[in-house]
């Protein structure tokens, strides 16, 4: 595996934010991780109530 990639992965995680309002989601708005052929999607659900998935290749 490419360290670079693991790299790219982590600031993907720190800078998920809201779709709807912009807030940052953190991990315990983290309601859902399951995988995809296309990598590990994960679920949050804001403070607004919107829920937004990220995909973690
Ligand atoms: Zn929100």
């Amino acid at each position: 595996m490419c360290g670079q990639a693991q790299l790219a992965d982590m600031l993907d995680e720190l800078t998920a934010t809201c779709e709807d309002c912009d807030r940052e989601l953190r991990e315990r708005d983290r309601m859902l991780v399951y995988r995809t052929a296309e990598g590990e999607r994960r679920a949050y659900e804001c403070a607004c109530g919107a829920v937004t998935i990220t995909v973690h290749r």
